[in-house]
């Protein structure tokens, strides 16, 4: 049985996501933030037994890092999923700097953090590979003010991913990113196009095919390639 990890499972793309791969037969470790939102993320998904909910803040390293010891499983796949869009002011002329720091916390330093930690279960794969989930609201051709932490966060992750592939490519690893689109959680909003169900289905199947061709590579949740 193929076994991943996925952050945030307990609600939005996350919850769809753990839920897509445990009905496609996966084994999944899914993170969530407290032990209430272990109980009722286990509910949810069935009380399943190939559910299998980690409690850490994607932040808080040392948790993770403990989390990581404590799991004795070799991992053939990694979502970084877990994210952001705080926070209330963050325009290039009222920002607020602290908030901005948080983003970058969550959504650009907590997705390698993550990865350096289970990269010992994934070596143990000769399948493994990371997906870490970007946006196109990161994309260097738009010249939009707007949500600016959360813009620069993900652009940010774009690099930091891409970085962390070329080292892992010698080791047979392949890294990507993935693009969600606009999607009906409490981040997107419930006017957004996509409905999770669908977008999760669309991310699992490009992370069952990534492969070393695709390192570094950032695809839509529809399977092409997008620029950054
Ligand atoms: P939601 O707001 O619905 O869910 C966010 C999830 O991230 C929650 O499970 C939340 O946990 C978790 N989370 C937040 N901070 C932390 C943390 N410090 N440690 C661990 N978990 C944390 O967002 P979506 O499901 O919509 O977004 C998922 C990913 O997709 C994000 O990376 C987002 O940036 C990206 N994305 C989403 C888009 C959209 O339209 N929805 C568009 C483009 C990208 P808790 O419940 O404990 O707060």
């Amino acid at each position: 049985m193929p076994t991943c990890l996925i952050t945030a499972t307990n609600r939005g793309i996350g919850f769809e996501l753990a839920r897509a791969a445990l009905s496609d037969g996966w084994k999944v470790y899914g993170s969530v933030r407290s032990e209430s939102a272990a109980r009722q993320s286990a509910e949810q998904l069935g009380i399943n037994k190939d559910y299998v909910p980690v409690v850490f803040d994607v932040t808080d390293h040392s948790a993770l890092h403990a989390a990581a010891r404590k799991l004795d499983d070799r991992l053939e796949l990694l979502i970084n999923n877990a994210g952001i869009i705080t926070p209330e002011r963050q325009t290039p002329l009222d920002m607020d700097f602290a908030g901005f720091l948080r983003t970058l916390e969550v959504n650009t330093l907590a997705p390698l953090a993550v990865s350096q930690a289970f990269l010992p279960h994934l070596r143990r794969s000769d399948a493994a590979r990371i997906l870490t989930i970007s946006s196109q609201m990161s994309w260097m051709g738009y010249r939009k003010a707007d949500t600016l932490a959360y813009r620069a966060s993900k652009a940010a992750v774009n690099k930091v991913m891409q970085g962390l592939a070329t080292d892992l490519e010698r080791e047979g690893i392949p890294v990507a990113l993935i693009d969600p689109g606009w999607v009906r959680t409490s981040m997107g909003g419930p006017a957004a196009d996509n409905c999770p169900s669908e977008v999760a289905a669309g991310i699992l199947n490009v992370a069952r095919s990534l492969e070393l061709a695709d390192t570094g590579k950032f695809f839509k949740w529809t399977g092409e390639e997008r620029p950054f």
